[in-house]
């Protein structure tokens, strides 16, 4: 087996140490043995002699979940080795990419194809499976999560064996959509893709009352809306927001909302204060810096308003140090089993916590406030669900832990965290 225990990274202190963590550093797992293949037979021969071995396996993409959902004490693989185009059906808008690329990489091709992804989130560095797996979704009334775009992929199961998902199988593609790696690790993914559009994008400061008095007419009439409301001035610094004051209408800078809107253009590309044009994929990605840790639910675009309206209160009222802004947006309904978003048109609502701090009081009782909206939590950030109430709240949660157990009854696909969720 190409792997090794004594195959270690070395850590800030030049120590070498068996372990992994993830991007923001809260995260992390010692590994019985490391791998990173380079192709597919590589990949199902690692998995296969790992399993027989006994070893649970999980891959990571670039590490930018806050849960632990890539953890594993067995065979933890990265498929940075296995990255880049396969294929594009130019009459149907489709892409297969290796599951390793990352989106930025793939949306550079894509420019040059004349194509464009349908949506896409907050950042690109995050490697296609990785992002998809875990529900990652941008913002938009009518569209859908990442993974609502996929078509197919490919799945390497325990025994090293690999089955096809594509439309001809629609159960497992809609239970595989999200599914972070329970169902096999992914070796490559198609992907549903547009013709390629540019995107005009409005940033503006609004008093959060005013804010909600537009929220419906801007979700309805623009292709994205967001906002991230900014309880006090130092806040959006810890998001790298940019400073819109010169564009606020009462100049506020506390108890604010920084409004994002994106629309389909064709005008040519330029650039002004807070306004850009350009391809969608260079208007798309935010920057952020590894100093928060996220907790996001979706809730029922219905609740939108009052879930928002109830966590403001509470951080004005309760938690007046938790002053990361709350980013709101918006995800359209969709079939994948475990989604978020499973049958529901969404409103996200998410917040942070500070490295360092003890944030989990604030946490929870943003946790307790969503819950009351019937809220449903990104896999990929902070959340407190248990086994109960995954049955709880997702119809289809049996289901996808059948499909689970058939694929992988000895559960080589699981970990810890996973196990509580979905054994
Ligand atoms: C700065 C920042 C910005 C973010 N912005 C957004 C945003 O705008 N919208 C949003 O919804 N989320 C956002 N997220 C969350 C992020 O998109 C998700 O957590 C995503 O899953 C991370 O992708 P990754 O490649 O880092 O995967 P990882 O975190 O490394 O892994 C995620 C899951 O995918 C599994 N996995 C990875 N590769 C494979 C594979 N080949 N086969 C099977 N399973 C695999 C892992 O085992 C794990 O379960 C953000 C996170 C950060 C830190």
């Amino acid at each position: 087996m190409n792997t090794s225990s004594h195959n270690m990274s070395i850590n800030e202190f030049g120590i070498e140490q068996p372990h992994w963590r993830n991007w923001v550093g809260n995260q992390s797992c010692i590994r019985a043995a490391r791998a990173a293949p380079e192709s597919e037979d590589q990949l199902c021969n690692l998995v296969r002699e790992a399993t027989e071995k006994g070893l649970n396996v999980r891959a990571a993409g670039s590490g930018h979940s806050f849960t632990p959902v890539a953890l594993t004490s067995g065979l933890h693989m990265t498929l940075s080795g296995m990255r880049g185009v396969r294929h594009i059906d130019h009459d149907k808008r489709r892409v297969t990419a290796a599951a390793g690329t990352t989106i930025n990489e793939l949306v550079k091709v894509l420019k040059a194809e004349g194509l464009s992804m349908i949506n896409q989130g907050d950042i690109d560095s995050q490697a296609l499976a990785g992002a998809l797996t875990t529900g990652t979704h941008g913002t938009g009334l009518t569209l859908g999560n990442m993974a609502s775009a996929v078509v197919g992929m490919k799945l390497v199961q325990p025994n090293g064996d690999i089955i096809v998902v594509d439309e001809s199988t629609p159960d497992l593609l809609e239970a595989s959509r999200v599914s972070m790696g329970l169902l096999g690790v992914i070796s490559e993914m198609t992907l549903q893709l547009s013709d390629s559009y540019n995107l005009y994008e409005r940033i503006w400061r609004e008093d959060f009352e005013s804010a909600m008095d537009m929220h419906d007419e801007l979700a309805d009439k623009h292709r994205h809306f967001s906002f991230f409301w900014c309880p006090t001035e130092a806040s959006r610094h810890c998001y790298c927001l940019p400073d819109t004051a010169a564009t606020s209408k009462s100049g506020r800078t506390t108890d604010v909302c920084e409004i994002k809107i994106m629309d389909i253009t064709d005008r040519a590309p330029f650039k002004a204060e807070f306004e850009k044009a350009a391809y969608s994929a260079d208007v798309y990605p935010i920057e952020y810096v590894p100093n928060f840790h996220e907790l996001e639910y979706a809730v029922p675009v219905a609740h939108g308003k009052d879930a928002v309206r109830a966590v403001r209160k509470l951080m004005l009222e309760d938690f007046r140090d938790a002053i990361y802004p709350i980013e709101y947006r918006f995800t359209a309904g969709d079939d994948g089993w475990i989604s978020p978003f499973y049958e529901q048109d969404s409103v996200t609502v998410s917040v942070s916590g500070e490295p360092g701090k003890d944030y989990w009081d604030y946490l929870r009782a943003v946790d307790q406030i969503l819950r009351s909206f019937g809220a449903r939590p990104h896999w990929g950030k902070l959340h407190f669900l248990t086994g109960q109430d995954v049955t709880d709240i997702y119809p289809r949660a049996q289901d996808f832990r059948a499909m689970r157990r058939k694929l992988d009854p000895q559960g080589f696909f699981l970990n810890d965290h996973l196990t509580q969720l979905f054994r």
